[in-house]
């Protein structure tokens, strides 16, 4: 059977319990037969909580430290739900943007993904294991620095994941009810 690819963003995430359940799924279509790559958000607040703290810091940060800075967000989650899948006794490896081979231009804070090369993965997947990526992030091909791909950009990268591994199926598991024409929570009237 072929690859699922899922999304899971961080109200999915906010919590141990809620990593513990995201695990569990993970695990289930592992389970029913497919190989599994999973695109994971920074858990609940952690990305604007983040920026807070580097506004704090400074009022003007320098967008390099900022990707740097905000890639970390999923970089823990991407730890953690490999983590809890192994306590379920199936093996995961977790993988930044960079080695799971999400390829960007070099425009720090909103990047576009050019090439996704994703040789780690696939020989990951040949090996047995559920393969967790950090999503928002990449590397730049010209300057090789960590790049993020704008807000709420975990969706692109499962995306682009999917259409790079020719998965059968990807899934995005979010707070809101599909895509939306904005942040519904910001802008009420977003269709
Ligand atoms: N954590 C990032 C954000 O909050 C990316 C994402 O959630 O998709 O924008
Ligand atoms: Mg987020």
């Amino acid at each position: 059977m072929g690859i699922v690819v899922q999304k899971y963003g961080g109200s999915s995430l906010a919590d141990a319990d809620a990593i513990k359940r995201v695990a569990r799924r993970i695990v289930e279509v592992k389970k029913s037969g497919h190989d599994v790559v999973v695109a994971v958000s920074a858990m609940g607040d952690t990305t604007d909580d983040l920026l807070d703290l580097a506004n704090g810091v400074s009022p003007l940060p320098p967008a390099r430290e900022m990707d740097m800075l905000l890639t970390a967000g999923e970089r823990i989650s991407m730890a953690l739900v490999a983590m809890a899948i192994s306590d379920l006794g199936f093996t995961a490896r977790s993988f930044t943007g960079s080695q799971a081979g999400v390829i960007t231009d070099s425009v720090h804070g909103k990047a576009k993904i050019i090439d996704v090369t994703p040789g780690r993965i696939t020989q990951a997947i040949g090996e047995g294991h559920i393969v967790i990526v950090a999503g928002f992030q990449g590397v730049s091909a010209d300057t090789k620095e960590i790049t993020t791909l704008g807000r709420g950009g975990t969706d692109t990268t499962a995306v682009a994941l999917a259409a790079a591994l020719e998965a059968d199926e990807c899934e995005i598991y979010t707070d809101v009810d599909g895509v939306f024409t904005a942040d519904p929570r910001i802008l009420p009237s977003a269709r």
